[in-house]
């Protein structure tokens, strides 16, 4: 069987869009495809599956607001926009959903969250009771209040980290590249495109390097390779593809052909909170 048929069935789905997805070149909000990103959403929804987005554009959209160009350099300036943005960008994706008949709801995440237990636990929590209710819950990091994660964070990992928490079984990562290829298809044209990655080993691993050619986001292939190391050993399929039309998401779900696939395979002896650990280790040094 095609590993693609396979999405057809898939129930709890993440969907992370990065900044340069949402907005226009003058960093302002891309309210045609935003408005095709809801859709596509509140259709999914309707079929009766479980929708997560994680969603990137809170500094973007907030330093368009103050007229700043570009992503500011200051974390302070950072922190600021952040917090403009992230109301912006919730206000219109509840009056968006709220136009297809579905519910938004925000969940900002540190670091913090995934490590301490009673945290983990308590977001987990509230994902679960919020699909119950089957709002939407829309995924950013808190990046007003936690200063490391600006600096280290980036959503791709946000995003395989809340699908290993609440055991989704398809990530959808949508960025400005098409796929996984063999070697940076902007320096190099004779890069081969990866269909489909069943085993992520190391040479893959080192394979990613930063290669995004954007400047609004934060994850570059390595981010999205480690994202697909732990989406993937937790047990859900990735899919790393070009977010340019947000219509691939039906076509994805229908299992055409878009994108590079990371078939999940769960290994238990992953462990979210070794893995947190080892990473917190790496910032303390
Ligand atoms: N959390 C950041 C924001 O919303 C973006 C992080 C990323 O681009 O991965 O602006």
């Amino acid at each position: 069987m095609n590993i693609r048929e396979r999405f057809k069935d898939k129930q709890r789905i993440i969907i992370k869009i990065g900044s340069s997805s949402l907005t226009h070149e003058t960093g302002a909000l891309n309210l045609t495809k935003l408005e095709i990103l809801v859709r596509e959403i509140c259709d999914i929804r309707n079929m009766g599956k479980e929708v997560i987005l994680v969603s990137s554009g809170a500094i973007a959209v907030g330093s368009s607001a103050i007229g700043i160009s570009g992503k500011p350099k200051e974390l302070e300036v950072k922190q600021a926009c952040a917090a403009i943005g992230q109301a912006k960008l919730m206000m219109i994706y509840q009056k968006l959903f709220a136009e297809y008949g579905h519910m938004a709801a925000q969940i900002l995440i540190t670091k913090n969250t995934m490590t301490n237990p009673v945290s983990r636990r308590n977001a987990y929590n509230t994902f679960q009771e919020l699909l119950k209710l089957g709002a939407v819950p829309i995924v950013n990091e808190n990046d007003t209040v936690a200063t490391y994660e600006i600096q280290f964070g980036d959503n791709d990992t946000l995003s395989a980290l809340v699908a290993s928490l609440i055991e989704a079984d398809l990530l959808i990562l949508l960025s400005d590249i098409d796929g996984l290829f063999t070697d940076d298809p902007h320096l190099n044209p004779n890069a081969k495109f990866i269909d489909v990655v069943e085993e992520l080993d190391e040479n893959l691993l080192h394979m990613g390097k930063s290669t995004s050619s954007s400047d609004v986001g934060t994850g570059g292939m390595s981010a999205k390779l480690s994202a697909a190391k732990i989406a993937t050993t937790s047990g859900a399929d990735m899919v790393i593809a070009n977010g340019e039309d947000f219509h691939v998401i039906h076509k994805i779900m229908q299992g055409q052909s878009y994108g590079t696939v990371f078939t999940g395979r769960k290994d238990h002896s992953f462990s979210l909170v070794d893995y947190l650990r080892s990473i917190n280790h790496r910032e303390e040094k």
